[in-house]
């Protein structure tokens, strides 16, 4: 079987597919030059940065799957693909632990101030009163979305005896009741939650599902997380969010576009703690991103 990444994958997952497949990496080609490369691949792997649109998959008439190397699909065209019977695959289970721990470490750096404290410290400022901060234990906690990551994200925080909000249509109720969560409605999550993690799908239901009308109800000085899609929030109302200091601080892994630099929220910065999508940047995770797409290639053949 012909098959190409078009996104950097793991030096271990490009041997093993060369083994079981005619691999062909193509992750360094310019994006506007791949449709005149796919026409002979029969599958494409792909991460988050190639965009599976409708013109690039009508460029590789022979594609039988597209596999995605991570969790969101919202990079590919589900619909055109399922049109015509393209299988759409993903590894959904080797990310989350990875952005796990990072939406806790965001938490962990929001209440203790660490950019701030780093930033000063090199600078040779010695801000000991200043930077006083929080603790994580027994604050409480909204997570909004309670799948794979969310679950994960829950078990850290019963080690901080956090109260847990979950707030998710489809959770599983045995495992909400296993880090000692509750299941609310979005409202009393966003009126009790004194941190709020964000772990849901970019679907049509969940773009802008917090607008100026949900930050209003959140707590003044509320800390927000989002390791999930920017477009969840509704931008022009997080700017407004920050500006006033209903969110005294959000620490953001994705945004409305590729990178912040044309965002509003860029006039927040001293309120921010930005990392460029590195929720599922572990060697680890890496690996067993790895692992899983050779074992779907294997399926495939
Ligand atoms: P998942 O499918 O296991 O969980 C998502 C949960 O969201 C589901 O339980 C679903 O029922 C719930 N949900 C859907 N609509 C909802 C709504 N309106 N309100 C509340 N809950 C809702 O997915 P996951 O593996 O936990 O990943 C979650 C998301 O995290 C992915 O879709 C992806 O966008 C993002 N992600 C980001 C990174 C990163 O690098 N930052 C890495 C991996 C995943």
């Amino acid at each position: 079987m012909k098959i190409t990444a078009t996104d950097p994958i793991s030096d271990t997952c490009k041997a093993e597919l060369q083994k079981i497949c005619d691999f062909t990496d193509l992750s360094e080609v310019p994006k506007e030059e791949l449709p005149t490369k796919l026409s002979d691949f029969e599958a494409i792997i792909v991460r988050s940065k190639t965009k599976a649109t409708k013109e690039l998959i009508d460029s590789a008439p022979n594609l039988k799957a597209i596999i995605r190397g991570g969790v969101g699909i919202d990079n590919i065209d589900s619909e055109h693909c399922k049109s015509k019977n393209i299988k759409v695959l993903n590894t959904p289970e080797a990310p989350s632990l990875a952005v796990a721990e990072l939406a806790v470490s965001l938490m962990l750096s929001m209440l203790r101030n660490v950019p701030r404290g780093d930033a000063t410290t090199k600078d040779n400022q010695w801000l000991k009163k200043e930077l006083k901060g929080r603790e994580l234990s027994g604050k409480t906690v909204g997570v909004v979305g309670f799948g794979r990551i969310g679950y994960e994200v829950g078990k850290f925080l019963t080690a901080f005896n956090c109260n847990i909000l979950v707030v998710d249509p489809f959770a599983n109720e045995r495992l909400i009741q296993a880090i000692n969560g509750k299941k609310v409605e979005l409202n009393e999550l966003l009126q009790k939650s004194d941190i709020i993690t964000f772990h849901v799908p970019l679907l049509d239901s969940t773009r802008g599902m917090i607008g100026a009308d949900q930050f209003s109800k959140m707590k003044n000085g509320v800390l927000l997380v989002n390791t999930s899609r920017g477009p969840v929030i509704d931008e022009k109302a997080l700017c407004s969010a920050l500006k006033s200091n209903k969110v005294a601080m959000a620490a953001l892994d994705v945004y409305w576009d590729r990178t912040p630099e044309k965002s509003c929220i860029m006039e927040h910065k001293d309120k921010l703690i930005l990392t460029p999508h590195i929720g599922s940047a572990t060697y680890e995770s890496q690996d067993r991103i790895g692992e899983e797409i050779v074992e779907l290639v294997k399926k495939l053949k």
